[in-house]
């Protein structure tokens, strides 16, 4: 009855480096508890949802015109944040801002990766970074990580030296098993990268290890640092990421980018959730304390725990994970099964939250370890 419902994708002329592959698919279900995207809990305080609609109420008297193509405003507010946070002086000129760090890392494909071209990550990790790789024509070369889930860092380098990747993915903390790199070992693998290597902090504020921008300036044509705002700043639905680089890495995203891609309502919001910052990021310690008593008292019920810095804990080892899942969500607690044998992977909630949660996994603990 619906129009074209008779043809498949497979009857499609697509890429034949799509064929058969999955979209991107953590399941959106209305269920009391959910914790399986690694949002912020924290709701936008009240004095910041007056501010994004007196923002956005304001830019709304010139919708009619486009947006600015830069974003220089907001960018120039991300700096003063990042230069805060990280002790790194950064200008305008070292920003770039997108719709969600998604598609910065699209972009930074797009202008250094591409047809002809791979990009290489050290998996498990974000699942995002294959499938953007697809979505590019790259190349995806997967290398592995120790059994502990960290980098081992002599056979990191070693892969990098030996497969030559355009683009370096290195995800710190790591999504979906929460270590973060240290520095000496970050610093071998851009010095083994012939090309660019992406960091990607998107959890970077809930780690005690120093940013990548410092490196920025010690190797300017290979460190590119991804970070965004669904994450500490609880704007996941504002759609926010950025990336902070050399000036000559934002000026070749200029190539690729869509002219106009922040709206001025994206755009206005932003800045108003960075004027709420010290608000909301005051929000992050209450996150990573939830998170080291989570980790304890899933421990004491008798499960292994993979050490976090972000807002999210792998934990495990469970007989059958997917059935494990399956339970979780029969009690009305959405987790997420990122593939891993195993293992399942909950983010940080609020302490009611993370309490549902812990009572399932206590009644589990019995019968599914
Ligand atoms: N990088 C990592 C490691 C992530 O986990 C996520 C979100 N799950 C992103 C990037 C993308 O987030 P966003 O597009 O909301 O900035």
């Amino acid at each position: 009855l619906i129009p074209g419902s008779g043809i498949s994708v497979d009857d499609l002329p697509l890429r034949d480096n799509l064929r058969g592959k999955s979209a991107y698919g953590a399941p959106q279900l209305e269920v009391p508890v959910v914790l399986n995207t690694n949002e912020n809990p924290h709701p936008p305080s009240a004095a910041l949802i007056d501010d994004v609609a007196e923002s956005t109420r304001v830019v709304a008297a010139a919708l009619h015109r486009y947006p600015d193509r830069d974003a220089v405003a907001l960018r120039s507010d991300l700096a003063d944040y990042l230069s805060t946070a990280t002790g790194v002086s950064l200008g305008v000129e070292n920003l770039w801002a997108a719709n969600g760090s998604n598609e910065i890392l699209q972009q930074l494909l797009q202008a250094f990766a591409g047809p002809g071209r791979s990009s290489l990550g050290f998996v498990p990790s974000y699942s995002m970074h294959p499938i953007i790789s697809d979505g590019t024509d790259t190349t995806w070369l997967a290398a592995h990580r120790a059994a502990d889930f960290g980098l081992d860092i002599d056979y990191a380098v070693a892969e990098v030296e030996a497969r030559r990747p355009d683009v370096v993915f290195v995800t710190s903390p790591n999504n979906p098993t929460g270590g973060s790199v240290t520095p000496d070992d970050l610093r071998r693998i851009v010095e083994a990268a012939p090309g660019i290597v992406i960091v990607d902090e998107a959890y970077g504020e809930f780690s005690d290890r120093p940013s990548a921008v410092e490196l920025i300036d010690e190797f300017p044509a290979k460190v590119v640092v991804s970070r965004t705002m669904s994450k500490a700043f609880a704007f996941a639905g504002g759609r926010l990421g950025y990336l902070a680089a050399a000036p000559a890495i934002v000026e070749a995203l200029l190539l690729v980018r869509l002219p106009y891609h922040l709206s001025v309502l994206t755009q206005a919001a932003a800045r108003a959730a960075l004027r709420h910052r010290d608000d909301t990021l005051a929000g992050v310690a209450a996150i990573i304390a939830e998170r080291r008593r989570v980790a304890q008292e899933l421990s004491a019920a008798g499960f292994r725990v993979v050490d976090s810095d972000a807002n999210f804990l792998l934990f495990g080892h469970f007989t059958d994970a997917p059935a494990s899942w399956q339970r979780y969500l029969d009690h009305g607690v959405l987790i997420r099964d990122v593939g891993i044998a195993g293992h399942l992977r909950v983010t940080i909630g609020l302490a009611a939250e993370n309490d549902a949660f812990l009572d399932v996994s206590r009644t589990l603990a019995s019968t599914d370890l």
